[in-house]
């Protein structure tokens, strides 16, 4: 379908059931993704700093769209268990910009994967739909290089030591798809950074000719520490 009568079937489909901001949940104005009050403080948030990996040896450079709290923090826990998996189409977009913006030009796209069981019961993978449309707006291929081969603890309820014993060992490189490419892995929440650096020396492991990162979120520093899940 071109883009233009796409355009055009969304804003009648707008008009029926009006869309909902992205971030507070209001309603919008036909052909919007966020109100304006949102507008407004995404504009500011997206002055986030991203970080540095250390990985292999190498500095691995990922960009970051907003700090992981308040209303960004909200829509992310919508997107990835309340069944909002339209949000992708926002958030895919806005990271492709920052992407542009902060990283070296890459020839893949990816994401950090979950487990089949995960998968299976989410019945979709969060990171993979951003990264999906990230790669359409970037004009990149998208492939799925990286499984996840154990299913894990949920990083989010371990403290920072905890999260880098945790995910070790767990992700693989899928096949030869990495081989000599210059990879852009994309992850939902960036939190120690320790699940994309595993991931990242997966996908070196896998032949990857060089990776950069991007996250849609960051943890603030100092809400890192969580004490475990009784
Ligand atoms: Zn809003």
């Amino acid at each position: 379908m071109n883009r233009k009568l796409e355009k055009a079937l969304r804003f009648c489909a707008d008009l029926l059931f009006p869309p909902r901001c992205v971030l507070c949940d209001g309603i919008v104005a036909p052909g919007a993704s966020v109100c304006e009050a949102c507008a407004a403080q995404l504009e500011r948030a997206e002055k986030t700093p991203g970080v540095n990996l250390r990985v292999c040896g190498q500095n691995i450079p990922c960009a970051v769209l907003y700090p992981y709290e308040g209303r960004v923090r909200d829509s992310i826990l919508r997107f990835k268990f309340g069944g909002r998996r339209q949000y992708a189409e926002f958030y895919g977009e806005r990271l492709a910009r920052a992407v542009r913006r902060e990283l070296p030009p890459a020839g893949l796209v990816t994401a950090v994967p979950l487990s089949e069981r995960r998968r299976r019961e989410r019945g979709y993978n969060q990171s993979e739909l951003v990264a999906r449309r990230a790669a359409a707006v970037l004009g990149l291929p998208y492939a799925a290089c990286l499984k996840k081969a154990a299913d894990n603890r949920p990083q989010h309820l371990l403290g920072r030591e905890e999260r880098a014993r945790n995910v070790r060992g767990v992700y693989r490189p899928l096949g030869g798809c990495a081989a000599g490419k210059q990879v852009l892995l994309i992850d939902d929440i960036v939190t120690t950074g320790a699940t994309l650096a595993a991931c990242c020396e997966a996908l070196l492991a896998g032949g990857a000719a060089s990776v950069a990162c991007a996250a849609v979120a960051r943890t603030p520093e100092e809400r890192v520490e969580k004490q475990p899940a009784m």
